[in-house]
């Protein structure tokens, strides 16, 4: 990146003198998997993918939230009001602070969006985690938004969609936090029991509580190329197993493998495959009527075998020994199939 900083960008403000407090400095991203440089224009338009080594980076909520629903249109509830710091906790700062700083940073109340909308024409409603929200922590008030959810999509009977990206329980709500594991739970398994789909979209990452709890209990788990799922780091378990893990471990194509996910879907595709399955789920085809024939009538449509009407039982079993000796002679091999 250095020679983009000390050489090209001098050499562009040089080129439009009246103008150098209106380029923005990160104009160009490093992809952090391959190196290459990407022109921040290009990669928003690729939905924050890289277009050499389709690495996924992060996507911000709100740009997720257009993406997966129908012309980018979507509206947020407001979610219940917590206690802030029920237990007056503080590290290096309090937390009351550490709260005021994250809310003016990215607007928003804690690490959860509730949002509704229509995904190809199915009403649906979406809770997403905000990971740039202290790490899309879950404390009380994560755990209250995806209550507001569950209760939402019965309302409206609606399917349920939750995009964890999260690094799990939030510590400073010590033991509160981790009771929104259950509530979670018990939120989404009310959504399954009233008939209703709950999908699961795992976004880079989705580890500690928030993959203990709701996040794998979906009816169908969705994840992104490269998304980091599990519960405990891999560098913690692999000290306490002393072994070597296996590559690609707690990576989407890994737990797909190893049944934990049921589908990879690359970012440009989740519209579509989103669509598809609510569809499926929501729209199911019409059942095949049953029609009651009169007596007379349905002994001789019973004989019809293939759709030829065998006139008496004679005929019936001719025709069905042709078939075997022909079968017979398709698979000597003496014809060409
Ligand atoms: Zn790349």
């Amino acid at each position: 990146m250095n020679w983009i900083t000390n050489i090209v960008r001098p050499k562009i403000r040089a080129l439009v003198p009246g103008r150098q407090h209106d380029l923005p400095d990160n104009m160009w991203i490093k992809c952090p998997n391959c190196g290459a440089m990407l022109f921040h224009r290009d990669l928003e338009q690729n939905h924050k993918v890289c277009p050499h080594c389709n690495h996924h980076m992060r996507l911000e909520v709100d740009k997720r939230l257009d993406l997966i629903f129908d012309n980018a249109s979507w509206r947020t509830i407001e979610l219940p009001k917590v206690p802030s710091d029920p237990l007056k906790f503080r590290d290096q700062k309090k937390y009351t602070e550490r709260l005021k700083d994250y809310r003016s940073k990215t607007g928003r109340e804690d690490a959860i969006v509730v949002a509704y909308g229509e995904i190809s024409g199915i009403e649906a409603v979406v809770a997403a985690f905000d990971f740039n929200f202290m790490g899309g922590s879950m404390g009380i008030s994560v755990g209250e938004g995806i209550v507001a959810a569950a209760r939402l999509a019965i309302l409206q009977q609606s399917p349920l969609i939750i995009i964890p990206a999260s690094g799990g329980a939030r510590m400073q709500e010590g033991m509160l936090s981790l009771m929104q594991m259950p509530r979670t739970t018990i939120a989404v398994t009310q959504v399954k029991e009233a008939g209703l789909p709950f999908i699961v979209l795992l976004t880079d990452p989705t580890t500690g509580g928030v993959s203990a709890s709701f996040a794998m209990l979906g009816d169908i788990h969705i994840a992104e190329p490269g998304t980091q799922i599990g519960f405990a780091g891999a560098r913690v378990i692999q000290e306490t197993i002393r072994e070597t893990l296996p590559s690609g471990f707690q990576r989407a194509e890994y737990l797909k493998d190893h049944g934990m996910v049921d589908m990879v879907v690359a970012r440009k595709d989740l519209p579509e495959t989103l669509g598809r399955i609510l569809s499926i789920l929501r729209q199911p085809l019409e059942k095949a009527k049953v029609i009651r024939l009169p007596l007379g009538v349905a002994k001789p449509a019973l004989r019809s075998i293939g759709g030829r009407k065998a006139d008496s039982s004679d005929n019936a079993k001719d025709s069905r020994k042709r078939t075997i000796k022909r079968a017979r002679k398709d698979d000597s091999g003496d014809e060409p199939i």
